[in-house]
């Protein structure tokens, strides 16, 4: 049987998809190599969401064809059903070829395969994937159309998995897909989000539970504020907010998020400071003006959240914002992304010091000196050389005494 080595691109959903066709070759007998120089063969699980994913994708194709000029380069995921001519001139064989199919490799990119959840390598956390797909058609995106509508995992199979995730000893499980906001949705009875966050606090002894990127404008009345009253959901939510311009928000196909979403997060960041609020921000979308931008930024300023992940837009080819003819100049994308990598500089350092002597609810994610943790509002912090514990899970004030360095977790 010839041995195999895996090369994963892009999102928590490609690592899902390789996770799985590791464990199918594997039951098909076939051994894994971890050194691309020594396989027969090289599964390269490749991203399209922007044409700088895409062209690294393809020069990881070119890098594992000089690594390995013999060995047999399978590529599959997004970037295949995205652009299959690029990966073929490559070289590689791609997701539907006779062959593979004959050996169960297929693209696994469109099915919710299992395992649902797993703890990537030398991690600490848990990775589990409740929902993959999105039916929103937010018009500069392409996930739709390479991964298909929102399908989730069924609550009792979620349930299953995080059970298994925390015996094999995760403190911490992040929910992930595609659209978690979406999970349900599609399932018969169409529970929520909530009523699956509800099942997963109620299991004893479960791992604490962390929540990843949320569309707000599918964020229901009341759901936050029942998350911060259950101590196995992290103090931290991240939102996809995208642009603080309801101009531009409505140009880009996307919803507004509720107006008392937005006051309820003002007050909370009144109320508790502590509660980690993180957001995407794109700066340049097509047709962004100038007073479109200063209006994002002072939206930002306004809740205020404690980061940001910048991304400049970036056209994706077949996508209705790709085609439109008010793109803003690159040059001025970078700029305005440099613009809020700036603020998020100030807006992080506020929030770390507005959790200074705070007790944080503390994971151990490295148990050698000196010790690192992060806290349940997403702080990395290092302890100090004379701190030690055994416990995997603790309360500890955030005091100079205990703590050498705190960050926001990347
Ligand atoms: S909600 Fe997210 S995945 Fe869905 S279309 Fe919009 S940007 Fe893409």
């Amino acid at each position: 049987m010839p041995t195999v080595a895996f090369r994963t691109l892009g999102c928590k959903q490609n690592q899902f998809d390789t996770q799985a066709l590791r464990r199918h070759l594997e039951d098909c007998g076939l051994r894994l190599e971890s050194r691309y120089e020594e396989a027969d063969w090289i599964i390269l699980n490749t991203c399209a969401v922007t044409e700088r994913a895409l062209a690294k994708a393809r020069g990881e194709a070119r890098r594992m064809r000089r690594l390995n000029p013999q060995a047999r380069i399978f590529a599959l995921g997004c970037g295949v059903r995205y652009a299959a001519q690029t990966f073929i001139a490559e070289g590689c064989v791609i997701s539907g070829n006779q062959a593979l199919a004959a050996l169960g490799l297929i693209d696994l990119g469109l099915e919710l395969t299992t395992p649902h959840g797993f703890i990537p390598k030398n991690k600490t956390r848990a990775l589990l994937r409740i929902q993959t797909g999105c039916t929103e058609t937010c018009a500069y995106c392409i996930v739709p159309s390479l991964r298909g509508s929102s399908r989730s995992v069924p609550l009792k199979d979620c349930l299953q998995t995080a059970v298994d995730l925390t015996a094999q000893g995760a403190p911490e499980i992040i929910l992930t897909g595609t659209n978690i906001a979406l999970w349900g949705r599609d399932l018969p009875e169409q529970p929520r989000l909530q009523d699956l966050l509800s099942a997963l606090t109620n299991q004893s002894g479960i791992a604490r539970v962390r929540l990843s990127s949320l569309e707000p404008h599918l964020i229901e009345p009341g759901f936050l504020e029942w998350c911060l009253a259950q101590s196995g959901v992290c103090r931290h939510f991240h939102f996809a907010f995208q642009s603080g311009s309801p101009r531009i928000l409505n140009a880009m196909k996307r919803r507004e998020p509720a107006p008392q979403l937005i006051d309820y997060l003002r007050e909370l960041t009144r109320q508790d400071p502590s509660v980690c609020l993180g957001a995407d921000i794109m700066a340049g979308l097509p047709g962004e003006t100038e007073r479109d931008f200063l209006d994002s930024t002072e939206w930002i300023k306004s809740i205020p959240l404690s980061y940001l992940h910048v991304f400049p837009f970036s056209e994706r080819i077949g996508t209705p914002a790709a085609a439109q003819n008010d793109l803003v100049p690159v040059r001025v994308r970078l700029e305005r992304a440099a613009g809020l990598r700036r603020l998020n500089n100030d807006l992080k350092k506020r929030f770390i010091q507005s959790n200074h002597n705070h007790v944080g609810d503390v994971i151990i994610l490295k148990n050698i000196k000196p010790f690192q943790g992060l806290t349940s509002n997403y702080l990395r912090i290092t302890f100090s050389n004379n701190f030690t514990t055994e416990a995997s899970r603790f309360a500890i004030p955030m005091t100079d005494d205990n703590i050498s360095s705190i960050q926001i977790q990347k």
